[in-house]
């Protein structure tokens, strides 16, 4: 089979594709139609069916691989190191849920979990999905208000968080943050089970705030059954990770998502049970989500859980746990990759890596540079993939269980299986030809997995997503894309990252991408600024491998002058940025995206509006500074 028959099929028999696809997990009792698409753009699939999200996860494989290996939990932070078998995870989830009974957690309540990479903020998350209560993950150590106008949005009966996180090294103390944003909600949780690593102090609330080591040993023996749900049934919201604007709330059903990602680890990640996978994401975001916790348990593999960065204690760390664990797939972000390139290279050899079969990437756009340097550097195969919080997995990228499509550099892909994907033209809504710009859509209906609604919100979802291409009803990703004639799709930015410079639309991407080919470049960040002259200028701040370069002002200027002259030669003078601004640190999401509208705002002396995600003030700092606001 190759790769466009299985996707045209999909498209052309939607049920039936569907209904195959289905087969990779656990009904309990099976649903009666595949798919409900009588009120456009809401879609419903497997109705009548009943399944369990946590049950697919463990108990399904405990005749099988009850002593086999299901969390690997490692935190370079405490220097914890523990493995879980899927006995003991079952069990483990069992005592989570007896917990959450006892407090009067049940089907369709919500919980909000706010907790460091440990192993019971997975505990939470799988026992939420054992008694059908709907998880709220919100990542660890978010400022307070941020929190509390989620506590507000979801409105949970029972909060799970912990004392503190850790971040490179460095005690992050979370139980001061919950306080302040349940005070700060309108909303407040009957209960807060709080786990208690013991790393910061903590001050408890009588009658609120429960231990969860003296509630665990209360039922050590618990024994809870799955509560089977209908398919359409709410697994989870979680938030956009807020890179254009106010964060969004995401919401998933069961059956279509559990299929999604059982589909998605058997044709996209080629992961087999018994085998070991290893995403370096969070729980926080979709990607912990989906591989971190629920599609490696889908399929049967052990699951790294890791708290710790890429570069601590050493630059070598994610692949010696490659090595230690043998991990044949594992999951990234081009950020990270980033990170690593600022360091010795001979890390990524120092290694065994060769049990690897590939490493996925995806969240941001993988520039060629960092590509090809993490592929040769590595020897392993990179493979990018495009998608979103609101798809819960790719949309773009190659499925290797299919077909062996090879790569191509700078491109994640091509369509996904069920996702009948577009480019249109922004204004006119006519699809666009080989090589030129357009939209990245999808029309509807969209595949199993993706979001059913915004949590609470049906209107927002509709006005949101599928009202921008005038005329149509389709589903807008809000990126611009482009396909060559092979077919593969080159994402060049988010539809708000163009500028228009003297009546030419460049894409802030290009022009980064362009910059990074500068061998001096690690990372570097373009956005529009407003110019009375030519409407709008790229500014470009740019990180380097090595600072020590821009010592002397003659050091700066000749290093701004190489660069305008790269994105010269290779764009033209009219994509060359105004200025190249260095700083050694640009401001990004705690998910590692880079914050192109905040660094924009600033550059307009405007204000950068919504920065809850933001991982680090200091960067914005050194924007100002560099800006000498
Ligand atoms: P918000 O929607 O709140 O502004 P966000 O879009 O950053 O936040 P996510 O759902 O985490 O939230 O990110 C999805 C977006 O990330 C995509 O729409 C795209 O812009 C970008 N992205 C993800 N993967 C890739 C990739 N492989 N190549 C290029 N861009 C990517
Ligand atoms: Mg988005």
């Amino acid at each position: 089979m190759n790769l466009e028959s299985f996707h045209r099929q999909s498209i052309e028999d939607r049920e039936g594709f569907w209904a195959k696809q289905a087969e990779l997990i656990h009904w309990n009792k099976p649903f009666g139609q595949v798919l409900d698409y009588s009120k456009p753009p809401f879609a419903r699939w497997f109705l009548g069916g009943e399944t369990n999200l946590c049950f697919n996860a463990i108990d399904r494989h405990l005749a099988s691989q009850a002593d086999k290996p299901a969390l690997i939990y490692v935190s370079t932070e405490t220097g914890e190191e523990d493995t879980y078998s899927f006995r003991q995870l079952h069990e483990e989830v069992m005592r989570m849920a007896a917990i959450m009974i006892e407090q009067g957690v049940g089907k369709g309540d919500r919980v909000l979990v706010y907790m460091p990479m440990v192993p019971q903020a997975v505990f939470a998350m799988l026992a939420c999905a054992r008694i059908g209560a709907i998880h709220s993950v919100v990542f660890g150590g978010f400022a307070a208000h941020s929190l509390a106008s989620r506590i507000d949005d979801a409105t949970p009966k029972l909060i799970v968080s912990a004392d503190a996180g850790s971040r490179a090294g460095k005690v992050v103390p979370y139980k001061h943050l919950l306080d302040e944003a349940i005070e700060l909600s309108a909303h407040k949780p009957s209960c807060v089970l709080m786990v208690d690593r013991k790393l910061a102090p903590m001050t408890r609330i009588e009658g609120r705030d429960l231990d969860y080591a003296s509630q665990r040993e209360k039922h050590l023996d618990a024994q809870v059954p799955v509560t089977w749900l209908e398919s359409n049934e709410i697994s989870y919201t979680l938030y956009t990770s807020g890179t254009t604007g106010k964060p969004k709330g995401v919401q998933r059903d069961v059956g279509g998502y559990a299929v999604a990602l059982a589909a998605s680890m058997k044709h996209i990640y080629c992961g087999n049970a018994g085998e070991t996978y290893f995403s370096s994401s969070d729980i926080g975001w979709v990607v912990g989500h989906s591989y971190i916790v629920y599609g490696p348990l889908l399929a049967g593999m052990a699951t790294i859980v890791y708290e710790g960065t890429p570069v601590r204690p050493d630059a070598g760390i994610l692949w010696r746990l490659v090595e230690k664990y043998q991990v044949t797939v594992m999951f990234s972000a081009p950020t990270a990759i980033r990170v690593l390139k600022k360091q010795d290279p001979a890390y990524l050899t120092a290694h065994d890596t060769s049990s690897l079969r590939a490493l996925f990437l995806a969240g941001e756009p993988l520039d060629e540079p960092t590509a090809q340097w993490i592929e040769e550097g590595l020897g392993r195969p990179i493979i990018d993939n495009y998608w979103q919080t609101e798809t819960g997995w790719p949309i773009l990228t190659v499925a290797h269980g299919i077909e062996k499509t090879p790569t191509r550099l700078g491109s994640p892909g091509m369509p996904m299986y069920g996702y009948d994907v577009r480019l249109l033209h922004e204004q006119t809504g006519e699809q666009v030809g080989v090589n030129e710009k357009g939209v990245v859509a999808i029309m509807p209906p969209l595949p199993p997995g993706c979001m059913q609604t915004v949590w609470g919100d049906d209107e927002r979802f509709v006005d949101t997503y599928f009202s921008s291409i005038p005329g149509k009803l389709v589903y807008s990703t809000f990126d611009w894309g482009v396909r060559d004639a092979d077919g593969y799709y080159f994402i060049l930015g988010r539809t708000d990252d163009v500028i228009n410079v003297a009546g030419h639309r460049l894409g802030t991407r290009e022009i980064e991408e362009s910059i990074s080919s500068h061998s001096s470049v690690a990372e570097c960040a373009v956005v529009g600024v407003a110019d009375q002259l030519k409407g709008q200028v790229a500014m470009a701040f740019a990180v380097l491998k090595d600072p020590t370069v821009i010592a002397t002002t003659s050091g700066r200027l000749a290093l701004e002058g190489e660069i305008m002259k790269v994105v010269d030669n290779q764009l033209g003078a009219i994509a060359r940025p105004s200025r190249v601004h260095f700083v050694t640190l640009l401001p990004k999401t705690r998910s590692g995206k880079v914050l192109r509208r905040a660094i924009q705002a600033l550059c307009e002396r405007r204000d950068p509006g919504d920065l809850t995600t933001i991982e680090d003030q200091a960067a914005l700092e050194q924007v100002r500074e560099a800006l000498a606001i």
